[in-house]
């Protein structure tokens, strides 16, 4: 399969595992042999420090990438992830919406970027807990929206809003858009709570929730402040097995063929 693959994680809500996921997730691919970019549309650039990518590092960000006339392959870096690349973020970024408003075909700045990326790469979009500018350019470029969803109560909330923004990017500037899946993270098992917001989940969402959900873990937690995905930091964890395994059912979704072992 030498298709390119753009799937934006977003969910307006902070603090539900987007970039979590994102980190864990690209380096799962890469791990697998899957070429991989992660694209920081995040200000807080928290991607970006939790692979480990200094400030001094971050020359060219994704703010080049959508105002300036450089391409993916001008600002992606490599990380200590063999086939993981990022395209790093800086506060700069936080300027970007008011800075692009009155800039014509602003929702479509990244796709023009990320479509013209060689075949056979993967590309993860951390966007912002916001469903602005940047998060519908990010629907804009992307092939599917990955939802992460916090197994806590009224997780479910604000997906309806998510999904209306899906719609609407749907019918204008991207109709080939999809809901790749909806992920269940920080999920207590022992909690009854945690288990209700998943039962709930998969009654409202059928197939769309991915088998794997993500548990509380502290590994998870701790793995950003030693620059690493917790896949690296402690490959052992309950959170790194949860992270494979969700991998695997992402490829999969994604019909993307596994490396010949
Ligand atoms: P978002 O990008 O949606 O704002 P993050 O991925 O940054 O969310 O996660 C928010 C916080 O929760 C971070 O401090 C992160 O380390 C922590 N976290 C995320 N997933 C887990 C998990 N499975 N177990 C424990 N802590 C987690
Ligand atoms: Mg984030």
């Amino acid at each position: 399969m030498s298709d390119l693959h753009i799937v934006a994680i977003a969910n307006q809500k902070g603090g539900v595992g987007k970039t979590t996921t994102a980190i864990n997730l690209g380096a799962a691919l890469a791990q697998a042999g899957h070429p991989t970019v992660l694209v920081d549309l995040d200000a807080q650039g928290n991607a970006s420090t939790g692979l480990g990518i200094d400030a001094d590092q971050r020359v060219k960000t994704t703010f080049d990438l959508l105002a300036g006339s450089e391409d993916l392959e001008d600002v992606a870096i490599d990380t200590d992830v063999p086939n993981l690349r990022i395209v790093p973020a800086t506060s700069d970024l936080s300027s970007a919406e008011i800075e692009l408003s009155q800039v014509a075909d602003r929702v479509r700045l990244l796709r023009k970027k990320l479509r013209k990326t060689v075949p056979g790469t993967i590309i993860l979009i951390d966007c912002p807990p916001a469903l602005g500018l940047l998060t519908v350019n990010a629907m804009v470029a992307a092939d599917s929206v990955l939802v992460p969803l916090q197994a806590e109560f009224l997780a479910l909330e604000g997906l309806s809003q998510l999904l209306t923004t899906v719609r609407q990017v749907r019918q204008t500037a991207n109709p080939d858009l999809r809901v790749n899946g909806v992920l269940l993270t920080m999920a207590d098992a022992r909690t009854t709570l945690s288990q209700q917001v998943e039962a709930d989940a998969r009654a409202t969402l059928g197939d769309l929730v991915y088998p794997t959900v993500i548990p509380r873990n502290v590994r998870v937690s701790e793995a950003p402040s030693h620059a690493q995905p917790v896949l690296n930091y402690d490959p052992s964890s309950k959170g790194s097995a949860a992270y494979r395994q969700f991998a695997t059912e992402f490829a999969a979704r994604l019909k993307l063929i596994p490396e010949a072992a």
